[in-house]
């Protein structure tokens, strides 16, 4: 009699506890989950003021870096990844996921909630055939051409060394080989990823091909938090050749044109070349200047670097470059070349046209003195020391379009018909929180005066590349209405009960 009291009396306390904790998981879910967390995953849940949540913390841009999540949980495996997505649902707290952290807006990758930060997963593995690298979630670009460049192998990814892997495949991912390939989520093997219920699955063109063509584009957002990506490797046993010139802003109506015929002819015509065009407003170097980088996957020669390959020697024989730098180099080496410090305010927006126009170009760069005017007098007006804004024509010619289409193509809705496409891509660095609503604002109505423009002189393509865009922009709506339809119906079939759009904050959503 006395056992079944005592009985009684300790399920009535247990049930007391649960009561607590469930009332304290309802008032704060976020803290509840860390907590239950910490527990469920020792040693894998950082709380403000540890070490491990100032490494966490860290991000390309201030506007990321200057907000703190409740807490940091940095999983060790899929199966930890799992446990978390797990508990979250059931305890409904609001996360969001951290591969490189290189997105430029807030809100993308921090929240007042739980991050999830992939940093452990960092595993690269080399199949036997050399066909396929096995590449963890959190890597950064230069972890993979540091295992790849001494076997003589390579992967369409990044250009730059520090952005994850995570955020460039799921958003596309430009790439020096990709006019060969396409972009970087054209060139995935499969996909191993935890979806919202908790469950493991492999995504590729013969399991859940759905899953597999909506990761190719669809932001890992919609449908689960990718924990390895399985990259198409190839023979890269050469270095890659480049070249830089910086010109006067002054030779942009002889540059632009020279610039807009190589995109149309020159880069379909020659698939191991690639390149991008940068308008950056430098008061130090007298004013705008044009900044063309050039690279080449198969170099004319592998003793002379000043040898240019032929389809970039129409720019490359302008005369009265400011500098003109050409080299032979691997991929790491490149990687480390273009380098974007951490530490001040960022954003980026974008739109494509059609680029078959020079004079559009032209116009579109005049349109972008307009806005740096504004800019410079905004940032003069709060007495703001530093704003430097760039505009970046990134090509996306008919060969690259083409090479999107392989194992039943991507989301991104683009077309070889839409083709050749020019990115036209504002980025703006500052320093001065008080005028961020003032930049993101001229570059809203930059990037609306570019359409506008180019939809009177029948050019537009509105097509908006999510790695460079900026929060309020309508990604998914600009890959057309039968990608998106799809897209939803695809994360309603892997997220039937809406836990990711109903958890998951911050960037692109469906919905
Ligand atoms: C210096 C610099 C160089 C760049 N170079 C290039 C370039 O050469 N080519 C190019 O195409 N783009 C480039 N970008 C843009 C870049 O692709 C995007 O900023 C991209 O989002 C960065 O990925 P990340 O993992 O570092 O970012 P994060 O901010 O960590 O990730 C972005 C978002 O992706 C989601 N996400 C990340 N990982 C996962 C995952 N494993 N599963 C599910 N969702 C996930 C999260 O929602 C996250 O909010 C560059 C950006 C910078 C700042």
């Amino acid at each position: 009699m006395r056992v079944i009291a005592l009985l009684a009396a300790i399920s009535l306390a247990q049930i007391a506890v649960a009561n607590i904790v469930n009332k304290a998981c309802n008032k704060n879910p976020s803290t509840c989950a860390c907590t239950t967390l910490s527990t469920a995953l020792p040693g894998r849940v950082h709380f403000p003021n540890s070490t491990e949540y100032e490494i966490s913390n860290q991000y390309w841009s201030n506007r990321q870096a200057e907000i703190h999540p409740t807490c940091f949980i940095t999983p060790n495996s899929t199966t930890d990844v799992s446990v978390i997505l797990k508990t979250l649902t059931r305890l409904s707290a609001p996360f969001t996921v951290k591969s490189g952290g290189h997105t430029a807006f807030a809100g993308s990758n921090l929240v007042d909630g739980i991050t999830i930060d992939l940093r452990l997963l960092t595993s690269i593995t080399v199949s036997p055939d050399r066909r396929t690298v096995y590449v963890g979630a959190g890597n950064r670009w230069i972890n993979i051409s540091t295992a790849l460049d001494p076997l003589g192998l390579a992967v369409v990814g990044g250009r730059v060394s520090d952005p994850g892997v995570g955020g460039l495949i799921l958003g596309g991912g430009i790439s020096y080989f990709s006019g060969r390939r396409g972009w970087a989520c054209d060139n995935v093997r499969s996909y191993e990823i935890v979806l919202a219920s908790g469950a493991i699955v492999t995504a590729s063109p013969t399991s859940h091909r759905d899953l597999y063509w909506s990761l190719r584009g669809g932001a890992g957002t919609n449908f689960g938090i990718v924990t390895r990506f399985d990259l198409v490797a190839f023979e890269q046993p050469t270095p890659l050749w480049s070249g830089s010139l910086l010109f006067p802003g002054s030779i942009n109506t002889t540059l632009l044109p020279l610039y807009q015929n190589l995109t149309v002819t020159g880069l379909p015509s020659d698939p191991d070349a690639h390149t991008y065009l940068t308008s950056i407003f430098l008061p130090s170097l007298g004013g705008y200047i044009l900044l063309t980088d050039q690279y080449h996957a198969t170099p004319p020669s592998l003793s002379d670097p000043s040898l240019t390959p032929q389809v970039f020697r129409p720019i490359a024989s302008l005369p009265d470059p400011i500098s003109h730098t050409t080299r032979l180099a691997n991929l790491s080496t490149l990687l480390t070349a273009i380098d974007q410090p951490y530490g001040a305010r960022q954003t980026w927006w974008n739109t494509a046209v059609r680029a078959t126009s020079p004079s559009l170009l032209l116009d579109i760069l005049s349109l972008h003195e307009a806005h740096v005017t504004r800019l410079l007098a905004v940032a003069n007006g709060s007495g703001s020391d530093t704003i430097t804004p760039f505009l970046t024509f990134q090509p996306i010619p008919v060969n690259v379009l083409q090479a999107m289409q392989t194992n039943g193509g991507n989301a991104l809705g683009l077309e070889p018909a839409d083709g050749p496409l020019m990115i036209i891509q504002s980025a703006t660095t500052w320093t001065d929180k008080e005028i961020d609503g003032a930049v993101e604002a001229s570059t809203q109505k930059f990037i609306d005066a570019v359409n506008d423009l180019a939809r009177k002189r029948g050019l537009d393509n509105g097509f908006v590349y999510m790695n460079y865009a900026g929060k309020g922009q309508d990604v998914f709506g600009s890959y057309g209405r039968g990608s998106r339809e799809r897209l939803r119906r695809v994360a309603r079939e892997y997220d039937p009960l809406g836990e990711l759009r109903r958890l998951w904050r911050g960037y692109f959503k469906l919905w």
